[in-house]
């Protein structure tokens, strides 16, 4: 008989037929006659229930129907006498497919800290956490496509390996096939990677933005969805080491049209979970509900549902850095030194606690910051006129603070290139980023958008390290 998905199921108004159903077993409860199965297939966040006569099968057969082992059932699909679901099937063959040892399997039908699932991420997929949360980020991928789509932008994959440093910064895991107990090595004693791989040092991407850039200028619209790498060591809740990053780059759009896509964008993807993802979000809203009773009053995040319709329902506030600094220097927080990092001198870098103060206390909706002092920001942005600061701009969100940064790039060949001998950059691994500010150079934007960082806010998990299948972090990269 031809499997037919839990999901499918539930939605039907056709009973009476045999059906075919194959899952993993959640919970089996029961009494001496008649026992209940609840079976997922991952299809949907509901399982459906299985009724066994007791009396029709063999026992031992139906002992070792534990909690996560795997059936097939052939049954009668009909209309659920019991509360709470729609249709269960009456059972009348069924075959092991794979037994769980229950004095084994560390999935057991309880609560079990995020911690723990961590711990176990190669079987974490088949709690309902984690199905609701592989289930929208499937859906947050599809939206993500889906929107550029709709607006004529094309899809471009950069590069993973790279033998330029996008923001500048360091911080990013070598990609070398020498020896490192033995490397060749030049008359000096330093390592010659002209003997390496690709005849000369590289790395794997912290951005795509700059390959992006090149693209834009001829396509126009076009943004990348791929892996990138950061080899901080910051073990936050919000950083990753690899992570996925979605980076629009639209060749005439100015900061301003850069803000309006990027507050469109998440609107965008906000609306296509709720409008597509009900089942989980429920679901996820719930758990979140849950884990918030820990907290204090005060710290309690709004319900998930909520918290997405609020953003849904408010114009982002965009200020500026300077002005974003007087409003810091003079919070209570501040004054009253709560603050790990106090708010001084204009040019200093945002923290999060001061990101997530504008956002959650000053603004209570999300914030667009822009016009950020050119010392603290990447070589690529565009100058402004007063020779101090730079059209960068940053959107923070509740809970998250900085979800995406981005900004109008230098198009410029001279001021561009000014900017590059003043940081120290070398010039000669960006050659090819330079030509195009010699050639048809145009006024273009960008922006990049952690896609964790979206996930943590819609799913409203407070672990980054929930919201991806196999989360690498210092010292772990176990799966
Ligand atoms: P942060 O200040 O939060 O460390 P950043 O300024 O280094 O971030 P950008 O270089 O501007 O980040 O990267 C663009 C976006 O990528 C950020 O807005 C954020 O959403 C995401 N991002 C950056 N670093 C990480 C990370 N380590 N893990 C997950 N997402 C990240
Ligand atoms: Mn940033």
């Amino acid at each position: 008989m031809k499997r037919t998905e839990i999901k499918s199921l539930l939605q039907t108004n056709e009973f009476n037929g045999m059906v075919n159903v194959k899952g993993w077993v959640r919970t089996k409860r029961g009494s001496k006659n008649v026992a209940f199965i609840a079976l997922n297939d991952g299809s949907t966040i509901h399982n459906v229930q299985i009724v066994v006569d007791v009396n029709q099968f063999d026992v031992k057969k139906l002992e070792k129907v534990t909690t996560g082992a795997a059936i097939s059932v052939n049954g009668q699909l009909v209309q659920s006498k019991g509360k709470g679901q729609t249709v269960e099937i009456i059972a009348e063959e069924l075959e092991m497919l794979g037994e769980a040892d229950p004095n084994k399997y560390p999935l057991q039908p309880k609560k079990h800290s995020l911690e723990f699932l961590r711990e176990i991420a190669h079987l974490r997929f088949r709690t309902n956490t984690f199905g609701a949360i592989t289930r929208l980020r499937h859906a947050m991928i599809f939206a993500v496509h889906k929107f550029f789509t709709e607006r004529g932008f094309y899809n471009i994959h950069s590069p993973i390996i790279t033998g330029s440093d996008a923001e500048g910064a360091g911080e990013m895991f070598r990609v070398s096939v020498l020896d490192p107990k033995n490397p060749p090595l030049k008359e000096d004693g330093s390592i010659d990677f002209k003997k390496d791989f690709f005849g000369k040092e590289t790395n794997l991407t912290v951005s795509g933005q700059l390959e992006a850039e090149l693209a834009a200028l001829a396509l126009s619209k076009v943004y990348t969805f791929g892996p990138t790498f950061r080899a901080e060591n910051s073990n936050t809740p919000r950083h990753l080491a690899e992570f996925w990053m979605i980076e629009p780059e639209v060749a005439f759009n100015d900061i301003h049209d850069n803000m309006d896509l990027a507050e469109e964008m998440l609107k965008y993807l906000v609306q296509y979970a709720l409008d597509n993802c009900e089942d989980d979000l429920d679901f996820l809203s719930k758990r979140q509900q849950d884990a918030e009773k820990d907290k204090k009053q005060d710290e309690r995040q709004m319900e998930l549902i909520e918290k997405l319709n609020f953003v849904l329902a408010h114009d982002f506030e965009r200020i500026t850095y300077t002005r974003a600094i007087d409003i810091l220097r003079n919070s209570k927080p501040n004054k009253k030194g709560k603050f790990v990092f106090p708010v001084k001198e204009w040019g200093m870098d945002l923290q999060s606690e001061h990101e997530r103060y504008l956002v959650e206390k000053e603004f209570k909706k999300p914030v667009i910051i822009t016009d950020y002092p050119k010392k603290i920001k990447a070589f690529y942005m565009k100058q402004n006129d007063d020779g101090n600061t730079v059209r960068g701009m940053d959107v923070l969100f509740p809970q998250i603070g900085e979800i995406i940064g981005g900004s109008q790039r230098e198009e410029v060949y001279d001021k561009l290139y000014a900017r590059i001998k003043e940081m120290n950059i070398e010039e000669k691994t960006l050659w090819w980023y330079l030509d195009t500010r010699r050639f048809g150079t145009v006024p273009h934007s960008g922006y990049g958008l952690g896609f964790e960082r979206l996930m943590i806010f819609v799913s409203g998990m407070s672990n980054i390290r929930d919201v991806i299948p196999f989360p690498r972090t210092p010292q772990n990269a176990e799966f």
